[in-house]
């Protein structure tokens, strides 16, 4: 029996298809290279338990195909990076809600334990003041486009749930906070590669908005080994939970961060969110997940802080742009 992942030639897809492989499972990967890229997974072809199918997870038919002999799913396709889901807010909510309901009905149908990607966009608006989110705080969402996202993940995360309660599928759901790693694109957003090309290219390293806003970034290495974790436990099943790292830096102390460890000549610009997004932005001023709840399921701690998240994620960029 295989495992599938969906979104398995994207970031974090990618380091998971690794990381299974690893532990001697047989790693089916469907994708269909909308923002996942053959590159993050060419090394994995040689593999004899690597298996790529390009295809999007809209295709009932293909999504049937690669999961049949598989007993675990990572629902890890998505529309994914604020630029992208800020620009093509229809494409955005369809694939995320039409393609869960078929991976979750594919599931049912093969009895498949089944993992659901969600964010922390799903906590909405930020009405908290510096608190860090936690599973149980309730959502709040807002007109302006940049909430279909949350609001699909949120369906998604809704419909999980009662295909969990209904029809004793067991699902997990989990709320990705944001992710460093090596491969990660900064076409769409991700603000660490994008300070860290900015720097290394001597171009302006662009703080959008007042660079006050705060987050918390993991290593995607932690990520996967968390979610491998949750997958592997009953406890896991019908619940949401939070990944990520929970040690706080603003966007500005993390360019200046950029700029030292990289020993960049780089300006460092402020752009206006208008500029940067368009007119009807809402940035998320404090995004810091509680991990309680990780910490509790699986004896979670984090095993790369931010200084060495930032000295890794260097020392690869340097590397695949020489
Ligand atoms: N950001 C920035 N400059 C950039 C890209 C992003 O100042 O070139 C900011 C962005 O406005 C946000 C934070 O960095 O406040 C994290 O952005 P990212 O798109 O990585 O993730 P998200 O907004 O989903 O947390």
């Amino acid at each position: 029996m295989s495992v599938l992942i969906t979104g398995g030639a994207g970031f974090i897809g990618s380091h998971l298809a690794e990381a299974l492989l690893e532990t001697g499972e047989e790693v089916w990967a469907l994708d269909d290279l909308s923002t996942g890229n053959l590159r993050n997974i060419l090394p994995l072809f040689e593999h004899p338990r690597f298996h790529f199918e390009e295809g999007s997870v809209l295709d009932a038919g293909k999504v049937r195909k690669v999961a049949a002999n598989c007993r675990k799913i990572y629902h890890l396709a998505a529309v994914v990076g604020v630029r992208l889901v800020f620009e093509k807010p229809l494409e955005t909510i369809e694939t995320n809600v039409q393609g869960t309901e078929i991976v979750l009905k594919t599931a049912l149908q093969y009895g498949c334990k089944v993992l659901i990607a969600s964010t922390s966009e799903v906590y909405g608006k930020d009405t908290r003041n510096g608190d860090k989110f936690r599973e149980t705080d309730d959502i709040t969402l807002a007109t302006s486009l940049r909430w279909g996202y949350a609001c699909s993940k949120a369906l998604d995360e809704y419909l999980a749930r009662s295909y969990a309660q209904q029809k004793g599928l067991p699902v997990v759901i989990v709320r990705f906070f944001n992710t460093v790693g090596p491969r990660q694109s900064p076409a769409y957003g991700m603000v660490i590669p994008r300070f860290i090309r900015q720097a290394l290219t001597g171009k302006p390293i662009t703080i959008y908005g007042d660079g006050k806003q705060v987050r918390s970034f993991g290593w995607v290495g932690d990520v996967v080994r968390s979610i491998m974790q949750l997958m592997a436990i009953s406890q896991s099943e019908g619940q949401v939970v939070n990944i990520g790292n929970d040690e706080p830096v603003t966007i500005e102390d993390l360019a200046h961060k950029i700029k030292a460890k990289t020993e960049s000549d780089s300006q460092i610009a402020h752009i206006p969110y208008e500029q940067a997004y368009g007119p009807d932005f809402e940035d998320i001023r404090y995004r810091v997940p509680d991990i309680g709840k990780l910490r509790n399921m699986i004896a979670y701690e984090p095993t790369v802080n931010l200084e060495e998240i930032l000295n890794r994620t260097i020392a690869f960029e340097k590397q695949s742009t020489a």
